[in-house]
This record gives structure tokens, sequence and C-alpha cells, in this order.
């Protein structure tokens, strides 16, 4: 394989203000001035998988602007490959955040090029899914785009889905996920109603597995993880930091996951490892700017 991973997805522009408060209905408030930042599920995936050395592509779509090229940049800057990045048909997505001083934010997501990496895209990138050993989606993307991908993956190639945003997907799409990664709310979502009681992540893993997925993993911010396959099912601790920014962890978690796993660790150890890749980047504020080379993996 040329690559250790294929993250198919999306790429955002984060315009962010910072104000003293988020503006009702009719309102205008004064902000902060602007800033930029590149992200998106799949761009912050890929970037985080190649800080941490992986041999990262990414098969995106951007808009032939200035945001595009601030993805381009940013993605080139972390090595990753970007030969399958789309350019133009759509202006390149954006996500308009306002931040208050409490770090509560609204966030209105337009998804611009995002919504235009169409099944024929994905088609025409069957040489880059062949040299790839596991593919990453999420769900930023058109939902029939991530079902072209499950259909055209070749024999061998793991798939890998954070479903987020969430939504309930078809059978084809859930038997292929190896593992399906999920936080509780995204799992309330995808199993379309609760477990008795209240439930307990390991009762969330059933619920999904029940569903067809070869395993699952079900995130649990500072309390760590929990993946479960056919097998049984093991926590997996959180690293003990201080947190000063969680935007991102999850996909810096999916993507170390997805790399390791493809590198043959058993899950248990993948996801300890993505863990302590996730709690690196809560230490440090941006999502993107955030994530952690091998090195600092290693010294945490
Ligand atoms: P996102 O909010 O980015 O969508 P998520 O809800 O999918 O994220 P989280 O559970 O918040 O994912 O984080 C993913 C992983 O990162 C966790 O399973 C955990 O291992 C690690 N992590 C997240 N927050 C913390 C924290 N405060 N301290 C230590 N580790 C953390």
């Amino acid at each position: 394989y040329d690559y250790d991973l294929l993250v198919v997805g999306s790429a955002n522009a984060d315009l962010v203000i910072g104000v003293e408060r988020r503006p009702g209905a009719g309102e205008t408030v004064l902000g902060s001035d602007l800033a930029v930042h590149p992200g998106g599920k799949g761009a912050n995936q890929a970037v985080a998988a190649a800080r941490l050395g992986a041999r990262t592509a990414l098969l995106a779509r951007v808009g032939d602007d200035g945001n595009g090229r601030l993805l381009l940049d940013s993605q080139r800057a972390a090595g990753v490959d970007t030969a399958g990045v789309l350019v133009g048909g759509a202006p390149t997505g954006v996500a308009l955040i306002t931040v208050d001083p409490s770090g509560d934010n609204s966030i209105v997501v337009s998804p611009g090029a995002n919504g235009k990496l169409t099944p024929e895209d994905v088609r025409a990138a069957d040489a880059l899914l062949r040299a790839s050993r596991v593919v990453s989606a999420q769900l930023e993307i058109p939902l029939e785009t991530v079902v072209e991908v499950v259909r055209r993956l070749p024999e061998g190639t793991r798939f890998v889905l954070n479903p987020s945003p969430p939504r309930e997907l078809p059978d084809e799409v859930l038997a292929a996920c190896d593992p399906l990664i999920v936080n509780e709310h995204e799992a309330r979502i995808i199993v379309g109603g609760e477990p008795a009681g209240s439930p307990s992540p390991e009762d969330w893993a059933r619920a999904l597995l029940a569903l067809g997925p070869r395993s699952v993993v079900v995130t649990l911010g500072a309390e760590g993880a929990l993946v479960a396959d056919a097998e049984g099912s093991a926590r997996v601790p959180a690293v003990k930091v201080d947190a000063v920014d969680t935007t991102g962890a999850g996909d810096a978690f999916t993507a170390a996951l997805a790399w390791r796993l493809g590198a043959g660790s058993a899950p248990a150890e993948a996801a300890a490892y993505a863990a302590r890749v996730g709690a690196a980047a809560v230490t440090r504020a941006g999502a993107q700017v955030s994530f952690p080379t091998a090195e600092e993996v290693a010294a945490l």
C-alpha cells in the first residue's frame, strides 16, 4: 500500500469571532477580530494522522478560493498527499463560529464544496482507494458518497466511520464499519432509541453491534473510550491532562485509531494509543494546530 490511511471527508474554514454575548434573534453585537482556521472533520483527521507519521491521503472538495488554498496549505504542511483534493464546483465549506467568554459557542455550517463531493468523484478516485490500507469517513459529506466508498472498498481494505453529524445509517454502511466510532450522543441517533434504564457505554456498544458493524468504539471524553466486538468489550482509560480546548479531540482520536488498527494493533491497544493522541490534542487550543507528533505522544 502507498498510504496507511485515506480520509474521505469534509474540509471547512472555521471563521471564529469572540463575543461578550452571543446575539439573539434580530440582534447585532460587536466581536473580536476574525480568526480563520483550517477545519472540517475530514481535513482534521488527515492532518492528525500525517502528523503522527502515517502516510496519509485526503479525498475531499474545496472551492477555488482563499479558504480552499488555506486548507490545501495546512494539509501539505502536515505532509498529507492532496492529489485527491478536488477544487471548484462551490465555495469552500465554512463554519461560522461565535464563542463567548465562558467558551460556549454557536455554529452555523455552510457545506459548500463538501456537498459537491459526489459518488462520481469516489469512482474517479479508484486508484487512491486501491492504494490505501484503511479508509476513514465521516458524515459532513453526502451520505450517498459514503455509500459509494463502501461499495468500492477493495477486498481487505479496512473501513472506519465516525458518523458525525449523526443520522440513521443504511445496513450496507453499518456492515462495513470496523469500527464504527461514536460518542454517546451519536450512538443515540444511530440506534434510533435508548436501551432500557440509564444505559452504560457497554449497553450502547451492544445496541450498536446489533446493527451489524464488525466492531464499535464509544468515545467518552475525559472518561476515555470503550472498544467492543463480537468477542467482548474493554474500557480504555483516558490519559489525565489539563484540558484547554477539546475541539478536534474526536478527530485526532479517530485518525490515530484508524492508523494503528491498519498497522495491526489489537483494538484495545490501538484505542489506548488514540486516547493518548486525543489527550494531547485537548492540552492545546485549536483543532489542527493542537494535534501532536508521535514524539509528543510518547512524551505525554
Ligand atoms: P468531538 O467533540 O471532537 O466531536 P467526540 O465527542 O467524538 O469529540 P471525545 O470523546 O470528546 O470525542 O474525545 C475523543 C477521545 O479523546 C476520548 O475518547 C479521550 O480518549 C480523549 N479525550 C477527550 N477529552 C479528553 C480530556 N478532557 N482528557 C483526556 N482525554 C480526553
